[in-house]
């Protein structure tokens, strides 16, 4: 669709639900990053998703409920273990793969016979979910491959004049995309970190991390999503990890600089100070990782914005929040990742 797309506030929600009921896609606000919704049951409105942002076919989406009645509606009955991850974790940014109930069109599920499914964590999602009154199938709302927007603004940018309407509800909170954990096998799998953890999930059961969660995949993937490029901004993306990565960076950054590039580096807030004479841009506290996450793709869209050539960035351990900010910087840097 090419037209004129309306630029909402959270006081027109009844507005955005009408799009929504008649079969057209909606960009929202929640607790992770922006989605773009469609009626998740409507196969030619989840289809207008994929056009809108150039999404393969076989990428599936996650349907969001507001409840778990409406979650009953999309999968198949499920066992305690999984009760129990969604009383603790529920509304919130964990997505749990069950198996779909057969009405549930193929394109929304990538042609899977499972579904992913999630109770977001904010109100104005559920708000709009319950006002469309149906579940909303709803990847990042942003074109395919970039950075997930975490303003109302960076959905402008990527899909002004493809969708009908963005509600715009302010920055979101988590700001990466939520966990997916795959529940049809057991030991469950990790198939994207996100803000509930590897370790959180852990206490409530076995839980092992898909490959895809740390390296390029090579051959099948359980997650069609692992295979395509995503997040990266137009810059060149380089992670650097380890003991020594201050200086590596400072030295590969000024060697860069001497050959008239224009380089940044993302860096800690503690470590600033490490880059003298160099861009910096502030990743937050490595105390608090939660403000890393939260400013992350809005960092790598500014790089762009900024025109740089390439971006040095500071990794972390793999481990809690740090898991999931890393399985994104791997893949916004094409898995570029130095290690000192
Ligand atoms: P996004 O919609 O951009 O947040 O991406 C959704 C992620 O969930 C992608 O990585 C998908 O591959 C993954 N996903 C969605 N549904 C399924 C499913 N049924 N089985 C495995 N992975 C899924
Ligand atoms: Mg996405």
């Amino acid at each position: 669709m090419e037209g004129l797309t309306r630029w909402l506030t959270i006081e027109q929600l009844s507005e955005a639900a009408s799009y929504l009921r008649r079969g057209d896609v909606v960009a929202f606000p929640t607790e992770t990053v922006y989605g773009l919704g469609a009626n998740a049951l409507d196969a030619e409105a989840v289809r207008r998703i994929f056009a809108a942002k150039g999404r393969p076919a076989d990428n599936p989406l996650i349907v969001h409920c507001h409840d778990a009645a409406q979650v009953a509606t999309i999968v198949e009955p499920w066992d305690a273990v999984v009760q129990r991850l969604m009383d603790a974790f529920w509304p919130g940014p964990l997505t749990l793969v069950l198996t779909k109930k057969p009405h549930v069109p193929l394109v929304t599920t990538g042609g899977l016979t499972t579904a992913a499914v999630r109770i977001p964590d904010h109100t104005v999602a559920l708000e709009l979910i319950r006002s469309a009154g149906v579940p909303l199938a709803a990847p990042s709302a942003n074109r395919s491959g970039r950075p997930s927007p975490t303003r109302a603004e960076h959905v402008r940018d990527d899909l002004d004049g493809r969708i009908a309407a963005i509600v715009d509800g302010g920055p979101t909170g988590w700001g990466l995309e939520s966990t997916v954990l795959d529940c049809t096998e057991v030991p469950f799998r990790l198939l994207r970190p996100g803000g509930v953890t590897v370790e959180q999930l852990r206490s409530f059961a076995e839980v092992v991390t898909d490959p895809g969660v740390y390296q390029e995949p090579k051959g099948p993937v359980r997650s069609p999503g692992m295979k395509y490029k995503h997040y990266a901004p137009e810059c060149t993306v380089i992670v650097v990890v380890g003991e020594g990565l201050s200086a590596k960076i400072k030295e590969l950054a000024d060697n860069d600089a001497k050959d008239g590039k224009d380089v940044g580096v993302l860096a800690f807030s503690e470590h600033g100070g490490r880059y003298s004479g160099l861009l910096t841009l502030d990743l937050g506290s490595k105390y608090r990782l939660q403000e890393g996450a939260a400013r992350l793709y809005h960092l790598l869209r500014e790089a762009d914005t900024l025109g740089l050539d390439t971006l040095y960035v500071e990794g972390m351990p793999d481990k809690e929040l740090g898991m999931a900010i890393m399985n994104r910087l791997r893949r916004a840097a094409g898995y570029r990742v130095i290690v000192t």
